[in-house]
């Protein structure tokens, strides 16, 4: 049913003129998820200043039963921030509460408002001489509210964590528009529940988050980032292993790309060049940090240095410098929008455990091959945690639309297959609407009781973000 133009106006008095958006030509980059697979719809689009005016959206719509869709930077490729196409889901993005409301270097705590950019919460911890070490390829659009509720990983998840492990406290509006004031910087709090992990990765079904304290650590003084060519991915963990141990478990990036994903950034991505001289089937970035007492680069290379003479690796280097170390991260960089300037290609996000990775990825390849003959599995992720993309590019001489019409197919089995490694079919994106069915086809019957249980104690008519997760 149409929200009435009461309820609309009441809802725009709430933030002023500065806070709300009706006109289509100005609401459509908010309504497409960047994939441009789900596109939805909505009377208003509010952009409130403050926690005070979320509260009060969130009141007046539960008071006439209006559904909320919380928004972020709007990165997100699972649709979880793109409202219904019927226009009847308020779409609250949370853009202009972006300030940094405190920051104690020596606590290492920073209080960020949701709608912080990653990239402006980073530059703040530098700025004082701290790291916020939470980094993905999205950062520079996507906010901190939007990374808390998907539990963002990225690139430093080995060494620092999730977003749930760089999140202490969190202030959240309920769904009767109560705020909840959880911002606090403990460590360690043992009274009860502890709620805050309630709407970390709840992908905006909770509540609305509208600040966080984040952990920040100590700037690196020292940064070693090395590339090395190996032949297998169980080569891989243990090459992991052999640096971890070298380098005092001071690695915070172990990045896996497999000699496609190499090859297809280099022949489409401008300045990409090939990381060694020898050409193996696959290859490790790697990046470590030390503090000022450490030995970190002779560490790392007596590291390398051992694993080429006892032959796990079949190449390696370290960069000499910053724009070496650039280099390597832009080759890793390159391979997604390089898949993507290869043709038509099918993604996903998924997880396994490190160990059962090499396996994994050959029973993926035979499987897809057999589906799709001459299609190419471009395999690239974070090894370091096991989030892995068994993304698949289409056969040279074959449609894109007819490839693509094997999304379902392929990505299927890659979930399958996940499932039976003992993984996860998203260690990134969450579910949003793309992936309710693999939610309902994998999880047991337990965890999907204990989640509706869950969404209805929280927000009981339903209004936060419906038709997603569910
Ligand atoms: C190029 C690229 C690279 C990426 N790499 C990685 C990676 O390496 N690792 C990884 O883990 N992820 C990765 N991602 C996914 C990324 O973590 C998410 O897209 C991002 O965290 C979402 O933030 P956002 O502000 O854009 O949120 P949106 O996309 O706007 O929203 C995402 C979800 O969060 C909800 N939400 C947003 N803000 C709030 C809020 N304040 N309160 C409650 N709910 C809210 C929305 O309702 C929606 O369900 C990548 C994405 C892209 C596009």
């Amino acid at each position: 049913m149409a929200i009435a133009t009461d309820v609309l106006a009441r809802l725009k008095d709430i933030t002023g003129p500065d806070g709300w958006m009706s006109d289509p030509n100005l609401l459509a980059p908010y309504l497409s998820e960047p994939r441009g697979r789900f596109h939805g719809n909505t009377p208003l689009l509010m952009q409130p200043a403050s926690t005070t005016q979320v509260a009060a959206i969130v009141r007046e719509c539960a008071a006439h039963q209006i559904p909320m869709v919380p928004q972020g930077g709007n990165t997100g490729l699972v649709g979880g921030q793109t409202p219904s196409p019927e226009g009847v889901q308020i779409l609250v993005n949370l853009g202009r509460m972006n300030r940094i409301r405190d920051i104690d270097p020596v606590a290492g705590t920073m209080t960020a408002e949701a709608g912080c950019l990653l990239a402006s919460v980073q530059t703040a911890a530098r700025e004082v001489d701290r790291l916020f070490p939470l980094s993905l390829a999205a950062e520079g659009s996507c906010q901190i509210g939007g990374n808390i509720a998907t539990n963002a990983g990225g690139t430093q998840v080995l060494r620092y964590g999730t977003a749930r492990a760089l999140t202490l406290g969190l202030e959240v509006v309920l769904a009767d528009g109560t705020i909840w004031d959880g911002l606090s910087p403990l460590r360690k709090d043992n009274t009860g529940y502890d709620l805050k992990h309630m709407f970390i990765g709840s992908e905006g079904t909770l509540g609305i988050i509208t600040a966080a304290v984040l952990r920040l650590f100590p700037q690196p003084r020292q940064t070693v980032t090395a590339i090395a060519g190996i032949s297998n991915i169980d080569g891989a963990m243990k090459l992991m292993e052999r640096m971890q141990a070298a380098s005092g478990e001071r690695a915070t990036a172990f990045e896996l790309m497999s000699a496609l994903a190499v090859e297809l950034a280099v022949k489409h991505m401008d300045g990409v060049a090939r990381p060694l001289g020898a050409q193996t089937p696959w290859y490790v970035l790697m990046e470590f940090h030390g503090g000022d007492g450490d030995d970190l680069g002779p560490a790392v290379e007596a590291g390398l240095g051992q694993a080429l003479d006892d032959g796990d690796v079949v190449d390696g280097a370290i960069a000499q410098n910053a724009a070496q170390a650039q280099a390597m991260w832009k080759l890793r960089e390159s391979i997604p929008p390089a898949q993507t300037k290869e043709g038509a290609s099918i993604k996903n996000d998924i997880g396994v455990p490190g160990h059962r990775a090499e396996k994994f990825v050959d029973a993926c390849a035979s499987a897809i091959e057999s589906l799709v003959p001459g299609s190419r599995l471009v395999a690239f992720g974070h090894l370091g945690d096991g989030n892995l993309h068994m993304n698949v590019s289409q056969p040279p001489a074959m449609e894109p639309p007819a490839f693509l019409d094997q999304w379902d197919k392929i990505t299927g089995v890659v979930h399958d297959l996940t499932m039976e490694f003992g993984g996860t079919f998203s260690a990134e994106h969450g579910i949003g609407q793309l992936k309710r069915g693999e939610l309902v086809r994998h999880k047991s019957a337990a965890a999907l009781d204990s989640l509706a249980r869950i969404k209805t104690a929280f927000d009981p008519q339903g209004l936060f973000n419906p038709g997603k997760i569910f």
